[in-house]
């Protein structure tokens, strides 16, 4: 079963929202809902061996998931009025949940995919209602998110968290996009953008101003930017041509999705033009992706070298095996967004090199 949401309405307050005189669009095709998407975003009551085997980040079905206790027997009105009193929510496979897992007490927890920070949580008694639960410090820590091992941080961070600023930093670990997160990019542009875009991007040879890679191969990645936030406003003093990764990197930009694939293409084509050279860590992370900042984040913290960004692995006969995103060619470690095997080398996902490197791990 899929269902279709018709946005007709949507459309009609969109208009109503400009300035007069400009005129709004938003793509008509009808928004796909997948069941398992409407399921998780009711919140889905789960067992530890339905979700997704090794991640640091709680996966469901190829989908990025959070989980929360629903029963708030002894805590339902204190939790109503003040998220900070409700139980937290996991973003990570933190100590937490570790140590329920060892107890086998997993039963208690659902999934949920929904992202604006509200849980559907019952008292025990038959009440139910959301509540604007709170993030778990500890899943901060374990992926080390934003430089959450720093304890100052972390409590920045956890009061200024995201939800779906942090989904869209993982955005290429997973299948699928959580419902609730989609291109908001088509909407308050004027109708004849399609093509002020294209005349913008044929201008600058499809070349990202930012980070310099060419993607007259893969126009599709080749955005343009309002760079004083106004869509509306094509003067070409404002606009500006980006790759999607040095796009979604612009301040409130966190809405663009860039998948998997999407990254590896950029990182492909910045590797064969020579672009991945850095000189100072901000370019480390400027040609990086957000997913893998808190495992590059800890090793800078430990005094460990600069990494290479896209290194060729080889087998001990010199046949290349894979592009690992980030490497330290020295102790032979590297981090990738998906597990890969090379003789001699420790490939670390996503978030599991904090995970070594709390532990006590020194290479
Ligand atoms: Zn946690
Ligand atoms: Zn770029
Ligand atoms: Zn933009």
């Amino acid at each position: 079963m899929k269902l279709s949401i018709d946005i007709s309405e949507l459309i009609q307050l969109g208009k109503k929202m400009l300035p007069e005189g400009v005129d709004f669009f938003l793509d008509e095709t009808p928004i796909i809902f997948d069941p398992i998407d409407i399921e998780l975003s009711a919140g889905k009551e789960i067992s530890i061996s339905d979700l997704d085997p090794g991640s640091s980040l709680i996966s469901y079905q190829g989908r990025q998931v959070l989980l929360y206790i629903r029963d708030h027997t002894n805590s339902y009105d204190a939790a109503i009025e003040d998220g900070k009193k409700g139980k937290r929510f996991h973003i990570a496979w933190c100590k937490t949940l570790d140590s329920m897992r060892q107890k086998n007490r997993f039963e208690r927890y659902h999934a949920t995919n929904r992202v604006d920070g509200l849980f559907e949580i019952d008292d025990g008694l038959g009440r139910s209602q959301d509540a604007t639960l709170r993030v778990c410090m500890n899943c901060l820590e374990r992926l080390n998110y934003k430089g959450s091992i720093d304890k100052q941080q972390k409590k920045s961070i956890f009061n200024s968290f995201s939800l779906d600023e942090f989904f869209l930093n993982y955005s290429t670990c997973f299948r699928h996009i959580p419902k609730g997160i989609h291109d908001k990019s088509n909407s308050g542009y004027v109708k004849n953008w399609k093509e002020i875009s294209k005349s913008t991007r044929d201008n600058a040879n499809y070349i990202c101003s930012d980070c310099g890679v060419n993607l007259i191969s893969s126009k599709k990645l080749c955005d343009v930017h309002h760079k004083n936030g106004v869509k509306y406003d094509n003067s070409a003093e404002n606009l500006i041509v980006l790759c999607k990764d040095c796009h979604r990197k612009q301040p409130m930009h966190a809405w663009i999705f860039i998948a998997q694939s999407d990254m590896e293409i950029i990182q492909r084509l910045r590797s064969q033009q020579g672009l991945l050279k850095t000189e100072s860590w901000k370019d480390v992370y400027d040609i990086t992706d957000p997913s893998i900042h808190g495992d590059i984040h800890i090793m800078q913290n430990k005094g460990y070298p600069q990494p290479i960004i896209g290194l060729v692995l080889n087998n001990s006969k010199g046949e290349a095996i894979t592009t690992v995103a980030a490497a330290w060619p020295s102790i032979k470690i590297a981090i990738n967004l998906t597990a890969v095997e090379v003789e001699g080398w420790q490939v670390f996902t996503v978030g599991e090199l904090v995970k070594e490197i709390q532990s006590g791990v020194n290479f």
